[in-house]
């Protein structure tokens, strides 16, 4: 089979099977080899690997995968690309495809089926509706992860990177930030995709602590204080806090652990580190 990060090839295989795009898939497919090269140096692919891609498409960068890794897993959620991967993969016997959305996915599962247990890498360039579940159910769900390689707009890498004080900075920044390394490696316009995407896009690399840059006892209740505070943006952290559903804490009590970490008591939740996060929740939840 040729290879389909060529544009002609790719729209060779999208006539033979009739194609139609869905957008509700966020289906833009890349035609670059110079990207797809990029992602796969940038994941440091080796043989020993085995790696889940997410939505597989026509089967463009599991190619690249297939050339590169031990064995490739390929959760593809549109059925009409199916037949197409089985073609377009035919030669490799290092691939599975599974048909199934990749939210549902038992992925600690694959990884101790494929893997023994041991961490795998993700790659994938992603349907933008769903990142932001995608990344943070990889993270909080404790799958064996050694890093995720994504393809992601370009807004969503910058928030994934920036710290307090920026307009951008928000529970998935802090998120990706506790659980991972996160490097913009590539920046990539509108015209390495078929259909051209609206916005432009970036690949990020996300490398896995072995150990969170911050301590906290209970993280489950370090990201309730997070969301609680930027489902709130404009409230001040104590109103935001003592208003939320999913917590129990009181204002005089938010008001008097800011008071003891010398913080304002109109502070917003924006204002904060993920060091004064972890700090937060261990004097609110009285593990400090
Ligand atoms: N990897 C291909 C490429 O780079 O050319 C396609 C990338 S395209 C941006 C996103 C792919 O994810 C599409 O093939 C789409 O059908 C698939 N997809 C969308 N939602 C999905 C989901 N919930 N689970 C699995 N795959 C999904």
């Amino acid at each position: 089979m040729a290879t389909l990060g060529i544009p002609a090839n790719t729209i060779a295989v999208l006539q033979k099977y009739n194609f139609t795009f869905q957008k509700k898939f966020g289906q833009n497919f890349l035609i670059d080899t110079h990207v797809l090269d990029r992602i796969i140096s940038a994941a440091e692919i080796t043989k020993e690997d085995c790696v889940i891609e997410i939505g597989p498409g026509i089967g463009t960068m599991t190619q690249y995968l297939a050339e590169n890794a031990r064995e490739v897993i390929a959760v593809e959620i549109d059925k009409a690309l199916i037949p197409i991967l089985q073609d377009t993969l035919s030669s490799y016997d290092n691939v599975t495809v599974i048909n199934e959305d990749i939210l549902k996915v038992d992925i600690q599962k694959l990884a101790e089926e494929h893997n023994g247990g041991k961490p795998i890498k993700v790659v994938a360039n992603l349907p933008y509706y769903i990142t932001t579940p995608i990344i943070m159910g990889l993270f909080e769900s404790h799958v064996p992860l050694a890093s995720i390689t994504i393809m992601v707009q370009k807004e969503v890498a910058d928030r994934m990177q920036v710290g307090p004080g920026t307009k951008d900075y928000g529970a998935l920044s802090l998120a990706v930030q506790y659980y991972a390394k996160p490097e913009i490696v590539a920046n990539v316009p509108p015209n390495c995709f078929i259909p051209r995407p609206n916005v432009g896009s970036a690949v990020i690399r996300l490398t896995r602590y072995q150990n969170p840059p911050v301590q906290v006892a209970d993280e489950k209740f370090m990201f309730a204080l997070i969301r609680a505070s930027f489902n709130q943006r404009r409230k001040t952290l104590v109103n935001g806090l003592s208003n939320a559903t999913n917590i129990s804490v009181g204002k005089e009590q938010v008001k008097k652990v800011l008071a003891d970490m010398g913080l304002s008591e109109t502070i917003r939740g924006e204002a904060l580190t993920l060091e004064q996060f972890a700090d937060l929740a261990d004097r609110l939840s009285g593990k400090k």
